[in-house]
């Protein structure tokens, strides 16, 4: 964008010092291009009259031409208002002001012809206009008024409005601001793009999204707009990805040894799914090339990820590296721990659990068996990433969970050997494929999308509180049968105290209906202290305890096969992700599993919606759609503090076509042209250097 979009908003023209503190206060306006990209969040129809017949309460703004037959101010005080009828060829509207009124009255005269303009309404039953904008009709001003046909609406504050910056003196800077540089906005995307994508031209896109020429050009500037940045985004994450291959040499695994040929061989308790070979060949192919990897590796809850992850530390391992596993929970990183070392089996392979909780001791023996080589296996949660923890020979680094994670605690994991460790990071459930493009663009991707053969889908039931009954008689049913049951309560931050009471008062009611000695039940919340968390989780793990009554904490990862019921309470309050990863604890062992979601009576129409597709689908991927589509990409989790989903124009659900157009048209140029070195693209190394692109880029490394 040109130099004069830098320029400070006070020196333009109608803003001065004053105007400017609060632009840049209210609306975080401080440059011309700030102005530019404060974009209307609708525009008024001014395109055609409307005839009063067709006059209905969901119209937006529109404009109707009539002849004033009656004025008359009614009321007293509070109820005082300036009322007018207005006819046309098909019949009656009535106006109304309620303030103004004598300005008003004064500069209207009954019996001429008004192009009325506003939001129409019914006032009972009559089609009706509440200060209505009044204009003498007047058909040659109308004719060169010309272009201004759909008038764009700003948002605005109260406090803006005190300095007369209401929409209306928005617009007015706007205009002043196009007519003065808009001939400067330069393009950024290449002509052979443009060309490609039937694309507008940027700077008439810049016009056309605040002043249209009518609504096709409207549309066409979004487009434009919104193409231009979801390819700069992409243009960015896949110039990352490849600097990063550039610059970051890889340590190269040479061989398939003994570790991970005695485990394939002698230890693997199942066959591979087909899926899981692919993966773990993907993997093998990036550890060879030299250049460091950076995979995110997508599955289904129990598609086995964990043991992918295990066989490509066994060959890093092979190849005289350590290796360590990352979790974000102590629950969690406990049960890697252990489901790793059961995997291993005796006389194998050391393996080491560092977490918050681990004492001292233990601690600095960890330290030395990490420091001169001796240990090969760490696993733990961000505990792991602390200063201390130094490595001989880091070479491969899996991530659970990731989205707990940001982006910076990656890096530190990186920076834990001079050539920087392999990276595997695995998702606990499957975000979107849109998302994904972005939230880890720089990132290559690997899907299972293939559950160990033998699975028996869960069954989901959806129940309301007037059928707890009927839910303890199956579960009761279920526990006769040997099977141990999962009831968890919603524990959000805002609202603890209730949450708190509604597990008391659940645990209750769980004791009264099945007490001890005939049923033992186990109780994890987050408030435990970790140690006590284990020891409950140890009880049920080893099947002293029937029900396991929980909040959230259980949520990721945990892995009982033999827990195959699970209750979900107040099922309507968690989000569909969560709702997913929660069922995924149940029907990992051979037996059908059942998921029940109560529910209360009142659900919100989104609330229905997600408890319904949990009873419809067990597939995380439809599941993960359905949800970006229900919250949008904001409230996904793990997208907020990553900020790449503040796009401005674009929406990564609406415009996900546009998305992998542009994805897709970034990979072939960087294809062709990994510099950007050819002329026709030297106008992308601009946009890339750019930095009031209308992107945060720092956010995005
Ligand atoms: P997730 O992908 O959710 O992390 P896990 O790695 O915890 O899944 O695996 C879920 C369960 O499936 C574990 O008990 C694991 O041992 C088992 N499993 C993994 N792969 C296979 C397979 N190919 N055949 C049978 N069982 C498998
Ligand atoms: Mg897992």
């Amino acid at each position: 964008m040109n130099q004069a979009f830098q320029t400070p908003i006070e020196y333009l023209k109608g803003v001065g010092t004053t105007r400017a503190d609060v632009l840049k206060k209210e609306l975080g306006i401080a440059y011309f291009f700030d102005l530019l990209r404060h974009f209307p969040f609708r525009h008024i129809d001014r395109t055609r009259f409307y005839k009063i017949n067709e006059i209905q309460p969901d119209l937006p703004y529109v404009q109707v031409l009539a002849r004033l037959s009656h004025l008359e101010v009614l009321g007293e005080k509070h109820s005082r208002r300036l009322v007018a009828l207005a006819k046309d060829d098909t019949g009656i509207i009535e106006l109304v002001w309620f303030q103004g009124i004598k300005w008003i009255e004064k500069y209207l005269s009954v019996g001429k012809v008004y192009v009325l303009f506003g939001k129409p309404g019914l006032f009972n039953g009559k089609p009706q206009m509440a200060h209505p904008e009044m204009e003498l009709y007047n058909p040659a001003a109308l004719n060169q008024r010309g272009n201004l046909t759909l008038q764009p609406v700003y948002s605005s504050t109260e406090k803006l409005k005190q300095f007369s910056l209401d929409s209306k003196g928005i617009q007015k800077l706007m205009v002043g601001l196009l007519d003065q540089h808009g001939s400067d906005i330069e393009e950024n995307l290449p002509a052979y793009i443009i060309s490609q994508f039937k694309l507008m031209g940027r700077a008439d896109a810049y016009r056309n999204i605040h002043f249209p020429d009518d609504a096709t050009k409207l549309n066409e500037a979004e487009r434009r707009l919104k193409f231009e940045e979801l390819f700069l985004l992409q243009l960015k994450l896949l110039k990352n990805k490849l600097l990063r291959v550039q610059k970051f040499k890889g340590q190269v695994f040479v061989n398939v040894g003994e570790c991970f040929n005695t485990f394939y061989q002698e230890k693997l308790p199942f066959e591979l799914t087909g899926a899981q070979k692919k993966v773990l060949k993907e993997i093998r192919q990036d550890t060879q090339r030299g250049v460091q990897m950076n995979r995110l590796l997508q599955g289904d809850v129990g598609s086995g990820k964990t043991v992918v992850a295990l066989m490509s530390m066994l060959i890093a391992i092979d190849n005289g590296f350590q290796t360590c596993m990352m979790a974000p929970t102590e629950i969690l990183a406990n049960q890697h721990y252990q489901t790793i070392k059961a995997l291993l089996g005796d006389n194998f392979l050391e393996i080491g659990l560092l977490t918050g909780s681990t004492p001292k001791k233990t601690r600095s023996v960890l330290h030395q068996q990490l420091q001169n080589g001796e240990l090969k296996i760490l696993v733990g949660t961000h505990a792991l990433i602390e200063d201390a923890v130094q490595f001989q020979n880091l070479g491969f680094v899996v991530i659970d969970e990731q989205h707990r994670f940001g982006v910076e605690q990656r890096a530190k994991l990186w920076r834990k050997n001079t050539i920087p460790p392999h990276i595997l990071v695995m998702t606990a459930t499957p975000i979107p494929r849109t998302l994904a493009m972005t939230l880890y663009g720089d990132l290559d991707i690997s899907v299972i999308d293939e559950l160990p053969a033998g699975r028996k889908p869960i069954e989901t039931l959806h129940y309301f509180e007037n059928q707890r009954l009927r839910t303890f008689g199956f579960m009761k049913q279920e526990i006769g049968r040997g099977r141990q049951i999962y009831v968890v309560y919603p524990l959000i931050q805002e609202s603890e105290k209730l949450d708190l009471k509604n597990l008391e008062e659940g645990i209750e009611v769980i004791r009264r209906e099945f007490p001890i000695p005939d049923y033992q039940v186990s109780i994890v919340h987050g408030k435990m202290p970790a140690k006590d968390k284990e020891f409950e989780m140890q009880r049920f793990v080893k099947h002293e305890t029937q029900i396991m009554v929980a909040t959230t904490v259980i949520e990721v990862g945990v892995n009982i096969p033999n827990a195959s019921v699970m209750i979900i309470e107040n099922a309507e309050r968690f989000g569909l992700s969560q709702l997913h990863q929660l069922r995924g604890r149940v029907g990992r062992g051979a037996d059908q599993s059942y998921c029940i979601l109560m529910s209360s009576h009142k659900l919100s129409y989104d609330g229905k919606i997600r408890l319904d597709t949990m009873v419809r689908t067990n597939n995380g991927f439809e599941i993960s759609e359905i949800d970006l589509q229900l919250r949008g990409p904001g409230n996904i989790e793990g997208t907020q503090q990553s900020g790449i989903t503040d796009l401005k124009v674009a929406d990564l659900v609406a415009d996900q076509q546009l998305l992998i157009l542009a994805r897709n048209s970034v990979q072939d140029i960087f294809a062709r042209d990994p510099q950007l070195s050819l002329p026709e693209n030297q106008v992308l190394q601009l946009a890339l250097q750019t930095k009031n692109s209308g992107l945060s880029w720092e956010k995005i490394s």
